[in-house]
């Protein structure tokens, strides 16, 4: 695979997964299965660690205030 298309599909130089927020590399390699991976979002993809700890606490933040509105506060 050259490397365009790599990069294309959210792989490092190193065959590494990119981080689909950020765009760094993740300790994943592009074939590692998804069972064994932490922080990777189905349907979405591969986050690193922090950008998965942001993304989780905005959707807690954004599914509690949901919660609250449901309840007409
Ligand atoms: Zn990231």
């Amino acid at each position: 695979m050259s490397k365009e298309e790599n990069e294309l599909l959210g792989i490092s130089p190193n065959g590494k997964d990119l981080c689909i927020s950020c765009d760094c590399e993740t300790k994943y390699s592009h074939d590692t299965s998804i069972e064994y991976r932490t922080h990777y979002v189905e349907g979405a993809g591969q986050l690193c660690e922090k950008c998965y700890d942001t993304i989780m606490n905005k959707l807690q933040t954004v599914a509690a205030q949901v919660e609250k509105d449901e309840k007409g506060l």
